[in-house]
């Protein structure tokens, strides 16, 4: 008789390219015969996979630890948050182990310590796509870890190193797996998408007896052929972004770019060392409008950075207006433990900082809704997220799962998660659509 496989209760916070190293965390546990089970009571082992981006998602981590050390005791920490392992260490002295982010082996390690394997790995339980935590219909693919650049309010290139590109032909054999599984949109993420392959000297790898360059253009070309939705996050205005437009007119890649512009006066941005040249920004948009004309650009911006003035704030306002972009997220500055931005002079008060945010919000809400309302009477493909007795829930092209808007469809054939189906749009509210599927 086998002894019965141990328990892991699993908890992922953060960001999708945290979600990604969940995936493979849980991909290793399953494939050495562990079980998942949704609850820390119970559990032989609890795992913590922490975001330490901000100060509110570590408040959030270090309640999500507190939880499991009530309810199980047994609880192992990795991610981000575990780069600076003293501040979890003080809190939580009695922790199994305490792990940075995409510390794979130092987790399994941990756990094998913990609750050991039960039997032999059974390789073959496993499906040869991993396991994953998004839907079966969408999946991340992560390209790059790290970063080169030294955005002030940021500590991700201080956790995670700099940039470190995987080869084209292993994301493209990571692609094909789970196309070939049944996922129908592969999101591209990476903390800067667009400097894909600057480590690797853009080095050719060998897919489909080709060479294949490790250049952002030509992996957007190839994941393009492989027959799923292909979105493109992270992406920044480089001069060669330029290039991958045609492919998005052509719908070989979704008409999508989420670039995280975080602000327009010259000056914030220069104490904010963003990357990329920022002056002619409206103009390359309008000249990608005019090649793909569905193009849907996505952004976040920060706002009450140290030194932004009134004069800033409304340049950025103004810039919103004439940027007019489809989807955008806003925050009000928080200084991160450890960013070089904490030091800079003029503060903003946070009451400045709330009016704001709010002022930004009203203006996007208004060029949002505009934006959806130019969409009703239109027929557009929708991918199904969640089905409902009456309704569906699901997203245009133009929409990103968990950060964009939704479709909501009406119909009267019965939809599955994961169909692609046309839906005419009668009615647009500020973030969302309705339709019926025809
Ligand atoms: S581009 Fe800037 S904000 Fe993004 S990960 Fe790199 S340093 Fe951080």
């Amino acid at each position: 008789m086998t002894a019965p496989a141990p328990k892991i209760s699993f908890v992922s916070l953060g960001c999708p390219k945290a979600l990604v190293d969940s995936e493979r965390i849980i991909t290793r546990l399953r494939a050495e015969g562990y079980e998942l089970t949704k609850r820390h009571d119970g559990a032989d082992v609890v795992i913590v996979n922490t975001c330490g981006f901000i100060d509110s998602a570590k408040a959030e981590s270090l309640e999500a630890i507190g939880e499991a050390m009530a309810e199980n005791g047994k609880v192992i920490v990795t991610g981000c948050m575990g780069a600076q392992p003293e501040e979890i260490r003080d809190r939580f002295p009695n922790l199994l182990a305490i792990t940075g982010p995409q510390a794979y082996e130092s987790v399994l390690q941990a756990v094998h310590e913990a609750a050991p394997p039960a039997h032999d790995p059974f390789l073959d339980l496993l499906p040869p796509q991993g396991i994953k935590l998004t839907p079966r219909h969408y999946a991340y693919l992560k390209i790059s870890e790290g970063c080169n650049n030294r955005c002030t309010f940021c500590i991700i290139p201080k956790l995670r190193g700099d940039l470190v590109s995987r080869p084209a032909a292993e994301v493209l054999r990571e692609a094909e797996r789970l196309v070939k599984a049944g996922v129908k949109e592969l999101l591209v993420i990476s903390q800067d998408t667009s400097a894909y392959g600057v480590d690797l000297k853009y080095q050719a790898s060998l897919w489909r007896e080709r060479e294949v360059r490790a250049r952002f253009l030509d992996l957007a070309r190839e994941l393009g052929q492989l027959g799923a939705w292909v979105r493109l996050h992270y992406v920044y205005p480089y001069p060669h972004v330029d290039e991958v437009i045609p492919l998005m007119a052509e719908g070989k890649v979704l008409p999508y770019l989420d670039i995280p512009f975080q602000h327009a006066s010259p000056k914030v941005l220069k104490a904010m060392r963003r990357p990329g040249n920022q002056e002619k920004t409206l103009e390359r948009i309008r000249k990608w409008r005019e090649i793909c004309p569905d193009l849907a650009i996505r952004s976040t911006f920060i706002v009450g950075f140290p030194g932004e003035t009134e004069e800033d704030f409304a340049l950025l306002l103004d810039w919103l207006n004439e940027a007019k972009l489809d989807r955008v997220g806003c925050f009000r500055f928080e200084p991160v433990k450890g960013a070089p931005a904490n030091d800079l002079p003029g503060a903003v008060p946070d009451e400045v900082k709330e009016e704001r945010w709010h002022r930004f919000m009203k203006a996007q809400r208004a060029i949002s809704a505009r934006k959806l309302k130019a969409k009703v009477g239109r027929r557009l493909p929708v991918i199904v997220d969640e089905t409902g007795p009456t309704v569906a829930k699901g997203r245009s092209k133009h929409d990103a799962p968990e950060i964009d808007g939704a479709v909501y469809v009406a119909s009267r054939r019965p939809l599955r998660a994961g169909d692609i189906i046309t839906v005419k749009i009668e009615r647009a509210d500020e973030y969302d659509l309705h339709g019926v599927a025809v």
